[in-house]
């Protein structure tokens, strides 16, 4: 049984109040452990800790490549505990053991070298007016730094926060998503391995209401970096206000996967089961409304099935393992409800929908695909965040690109065609924050991160990360001979 605690100042503490809540594995929907409950006196403690450890320097203005050293430590020391850190993962969330250690660790351990590098390769403008001024930039970390993440490949995303924010020379308080707590507390004692400065990382398990919402309103913390659903961030703007937060918000997707008739059509089906089968399809830039051009629609569509048919469900340990249990009881009510939606409003469920034979417990969900859809139903307009593919046909370019943009979210768009000139003007075309073409997501950690519309405010990634979000922008102009002042006064 797990028991797991907050860590603050260096230390692994219980809640104040010695509240606790029940961890839940997916695979069986047994109780695996317990985590403490983080409450407002368990937020205030940590945020505290951060504060002062932001104040005392200790990180803020340690030197940049001892700085740069520790971030690449946290690194290797996940590196060293990876197959800790994945058994933890598949028993909290049911990804699949291949998806993980192929995929989530090794980026997770990515992020950590990639912002020491940027941190040491981190630039600032300098400008002369004639020979006059020497004007430049120069960039300092904001101060404490909240950071709220979701359960869907947990480690990989927290990591993706925790890097830039710790390179950067903010201090951190981590609130974990609470389905998901146990990758988050290895990370807690990966960094106290690494050993920073006490109060630099700091995490609070617990609710979103309970331990999150005091985590936005703290007046120690300066910004907040958010991952989670759209209707979540747009409570956490309005409770910062007061305390005037920064924020960068990485919200819901609902991402169009156009392929063309003229596409290579083998690399297009593996790139459309991929983008939303894979980490059971919890996924914020899951390519889960797949638009078809009609005249190979109905090839297309029957290939697509016979393939879906085929994923391998099961237990997520396995290896060969393609799809396991969704993360918590209630998403899998969540993911069969859009089954009654999607037929209520006239779609046909070709593939899937429902518990695969054999699997009475946990939250095992066929891939599923539907079919029969039209964009404007809730099926092809709402995120599910599960293994759930609907297809849409459209006929020509600029249907295609109207159904795509025709939607709330912005996040991500794939494009399928052989023709350069027109994956260019689609590409183009795509109201979101990230486009790719004949592939799937594969990311350059250097390029913007983020969504557009729905599905986010800002950017992070590469020295966004920095410049527009951990760090702050000080303009600091120098005259380089005595500047004419206009007199006052006499
Ligand atoms: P969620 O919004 O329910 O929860 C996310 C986090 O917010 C959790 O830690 C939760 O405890 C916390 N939270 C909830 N209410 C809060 C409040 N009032 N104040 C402060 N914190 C609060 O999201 P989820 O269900 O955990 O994650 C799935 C969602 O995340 C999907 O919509 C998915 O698309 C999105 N997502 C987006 C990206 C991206 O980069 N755009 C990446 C991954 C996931």
């Amino acid at each position: 049984m797990h028991n797991i605690l907050h860590f603050i100042g260096n230390e692994f503490v219980p809640s104040e109040s010695g509240a606790t809540f029940e961890i839940l594995t997916p695979i069986s929907n047994s109780v695996i452990g317990n985590c403490a409950s983080g409450q407002p006196a368990d937020i205030d403690r940590a945020a505290r800790a951060a504060r002062a450890a932001f104040d005392s320097g200790s990180w803020s203005k340690m030197k940049v490549k001892d700085r740069a050293k520790k971030i690449r430590t946290i690194g290797d020391l996940i590196l060293k505990h990876a197959e800790k850190i994945a058994e933890l993962e598949i028993e909290d969330t049911g990804i699949p053991r291949a998806q993980i250690t192929k995929g989530a660790i090794p980026r997770a351990a990515d992020n950590f070298y990639f912002f020491a590098d940027q941190l040491e390769s981190l630039r600032g403008d300098a400008y002369t007016v004639n020979d006059e001024w020497l004007n430049y930039v120069i960039y300092r970390p904001v101060g404490v730094a909240g950071l709220i993440t979701p359960w869907n490949t947990p480690f990989m995303l927290e990591t993706w926060k925790v890097a830039p924010a710790l390179a950067s020379g903010c201090t951190v308080v981590l609130k974990p998503a609470e389905w998901s707590p146990l990758s988050a507390s290895q990370l807690c004692k990966i960094i106290q391995e690494a050993d920073l400065p006490p109060g630099v990382f700091n995490c609070v398990h617990g609710f979103g209401e309970s331990a999150g919402a005091p985590l936005v309103t703290h007046p120690m913390v300066n910004l907040i970096s958010f991952t989670g659903e759209t209707t979540t961030g747009q409570t956490i703007i309005k409770n910062g206000a007061d305390t005037l937060k920064r924020y960068s918000m990485e919200l819901g997707g609902k991402s169009p996967n156009i392929v063309f008739a003229d596409a290579d059509l083998d690399h297009a089906l593996d790139g459309a089961l991929w983008q939303v089968y894979s980490l059971n399809g919890e996924r914020c830039t899951a390519g889960s409304r797949l638009l078809v051009e009609d005249s190979i629609h109905d090839s297309f569509v029957k290939r697509l099935a016979e393939r879906v048919k085929k994923i391998k469900v099961g237990d997520p340990n396995e290896m060969s393992t393609e799809v396991g249990p969704l993360i918590h009881p209630e998403h899998f009510s969540r993911v069969k409800g859009f089954m009654h939606v999607a037929k209520q409003d006239g779609a046909t469920i070709l593939v899937g929908g429902d518990r695969p034979a054999g699997y009475g417990v946990g939250n095992y969900f066929l891939p599923t695909l539907i079919t029969d859809v039209t964009n404007d139903m809730r099926i092809a307009q709402e995120e599910v965040f599960g293994p759930v593919l609907v297809v849409i046909p459209f006929k020509g370019e600029a249907e295609a690109i109207r159904l795509a943009n025709d939607i709330k979210y912005g996040l991500a768009g794939y494009v399928w065609t052989r023709d350069v000139e027109r994956a260019h003007r689609v590409a183009a075309s795509l109201e979101c924050g990230m486009v790719w073409v004949n592939a799937q997501n594969v990311r350059d950690l250097r390029l913007p991160f983020g969504g557009s519309k729905w599905s986010g405010i800002g950017r992070e990634g590469g020295e966004l990360s920095f410049k527009e979000f951990f760090m702050e922008a000080k303009s600091v102009h120098v005259p380089l001979k005595a500047n004419h002042i206009p007199r006052m006064g006499g």
